[in-house]
């Protein structure tokens, strides 16, 4: 090693770099302590969504498995102070832990975990002292000698100074992170630099069993300078304008049928529409026959809210001539059952006739620009028409369900005498498809990427997917994707693209 490069320089750039990385795990592990939220979504994207999937398991994983690996070398080798690292690890989660419960003193369901944390550190410390007094030690003068030395006690005073300063400083951190937050929340949004194509945005994915990840369904499109919204199930709004999506935009809001999870945040996302762009004319809502039933009832519910928005706000943000919604009925369908229900600046819509008895009529639609096209299923068992539809389609967003898992819910809520949540699970099998037939779908049609949403019965832990997906991907070849709210697929003119992105964490 001696020449150009000698030993003790590359001992020491190497001890700065762990330096370096020590460092900058430090920063946020104190960070993550004085403003957890922030620092896990904005630098860890941990969360409970899809998104933070990755991040969970990254982080979190590597801190066990790391505490892991260092607590079984320390038990089975010499070394037993490498128990040192999971107890120090195990610390830092009991400090965690008590910041959390000093700062936030309604309770939360930790006090079992605190419990085990102190156990483990306990049992640690044990196998540690016992060995080292056992006389067989050879180190223990120079581990004692170190863990008592200048240096590691300077840099563990530094820590806490630190832990404290960060505390201390808390109203300006406080003020400093909201000025910051503030100007993104008003920011860009992230849907501003997209490339001209085709865009499909999953805003819910859910069905109407409660799914913590997946609120009632619901789909945007934007196609070249349109933006078209499809369907808006319970707290679909919410999300889309978590996902930055330009509302006062909206060329068309789109039903597919009417069911209470397809229809349900309508009011709402009307509202967002008219006064996020202070719109002069009501939200054109556009759904099979029925949907002036659906479009006046809200426009009558909501009629009162309206006259308050207008008396509050004025022309400025409620002119009153942009409340509500004005329905359009979807009709006149040839003998392929399917109508072109808009052709406007190389965007085409075509809406066509599902199989989702005995809701009828049901529709899909298909969206066409830039050479790209997109096939959205709606709600249906597998159907001729949406294959033909979907002959050669790059993307096809198909709901999607489970029987066998649906059945273990039904015999598990008829041994719990719940007859009723088990006789839904049976009668929501006969008008939706199964995950396999979806990928037969996808397969026969020529599909380029599958996408299923409204998933059934609610997939509350990633484990499942793949019981949930059966066969799927033997039958299919291409790429399947289990859905989350949030995700964006990009699909620009004039290539074989398939982008994807988060918009929601
Ligand atoms: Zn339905
Ligand atoms: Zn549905």
């Amino acid at each position: 090693m001696r020449g150009f490069l000698g030993h003790d320089t590359v001992v020491r750039t190497t001890r700065i770099l762990a330096g370096v990385v020590g460092g900058v795990l430090l920063a946020i592990g104190i960070a993550v302590l004085i403003m957890p939220e922030v620092v896990s979504t904005a630098l860890l994207s941990l969360s409970t969504g899809g998104a933070g999937i990755n991040s969970l398991r990254a982080d979190v994983g590597a801190l066990f498995l790391g505490m892991g690996v260092f607590a079984m070398f320390g038990a089975i080798t010499r070394y037993r102070w490498l128990l040192l690292v999971p107890m120090v690890l195990l610390g830092f989660v009991v400090v965690g832990r008590v910041i959390s419960m000093l700062l936030y003193p309604f309770p939360t369901p930790t006090m079992g975990a605190l419990a085990m944390e102190l156990l483990f550190m306990a049992m640690l410390g044990l196998a540690l002292t016992s060995h080292a007094f056992s006389g067989k030690e050879q180190t223990r003068p120079e581990a004692a000698r170190v863990l008592l030395g200048r240096r590691f006690l300077v840099s563990a005073g530094l820590v806490v100074a630190l832990v404290g300063a960060g505390f201390l400083f808390r109203p300006q951190i406080s003020s400093l992170v909201w000025s910051l937050g503030a100007a993104s929340m008003l920011g860009q949004s992230a849907l501003d630099d997209l490339p001209d194509g085709l865009h499909v945005g999953l805003a819910g994915t859910g069905a109407p069993m409660p799914d913590a990840q997946r609120v009632g369904i619901s789909t945007f499109v934007i196609a070249g300078e349109h933006l078209f919204i499809v369907d808006i199930g319970p707290g679909g709004t919410l999300n889309l304008e978590l996902m930055r999506v330009p509302l006062e935009d909206t060329t068309a809001v789109l039903l597919t049928h009417f069911h209470s999870d397809h229809i349900g945040d309508l009011d709402e996302l009307m509202l967002k529409i008219w006064t996020h762009g202070a719109r002069t004319e009501p939200t054109l809502v556009m759904g099979p026959v029925g949907v002036e039933t659906v479009v006046d009832g809200y426009n009558q519910a909501f009629s009162l809210d309206a006259g308050y928005r207008i008396a509050h706000h004025g022309d400025a943000v409620a002119p009153a001539s942009g409340a509500g919604g004005r329905a359009e009925v979807i009709d006149g369908f040839g003998a392929d059952e399917s109508v072109v229900i808009f052709d406007q600046g190389g965007v085409t819509v075509t809406a066509f006739l599902v199989s989702h008895a005995p809701v009828d009529p049901a529709l899909g639609f298909r969206f066409d620009y830039g050479g790209r096209s997109v096939v959205l299923s709606g709600d249906t068992i597998p159907d001729e028409t949406l294959m033909a539809q979907s002959q050669g389609v790059d993307l096809l967003v198909h709901d999607a369900m489970n029987p066998d898992m649906l059945n273990v819910m039904t015999r598990a809520s008829e041994s719990r005498d719940e007859p009723v949540a088990g006789a839904v699970a049976t009668d929501i099998q006969t008008y939706h498809a199964f995950a396999e037939e979806t990928a037969r779908i996808a397969r026969d049609a020529g599909v380029q990427h599958l996408v299923l949403n409204q998933i059934l019965p609610p997939l509350p832990a990633s484990i499942l997917h793949p019981g949930f997906l059966g066969d799927a991907h033997r039958i299919f070849g291409g790429p399947i994707t289990l859905s989350y709210d949030g995700m964006l697929f990009s699909l620009p003119s004039g290539s074989d693209d398939i982008d994807g992105q988060w918009l929601l964490r």
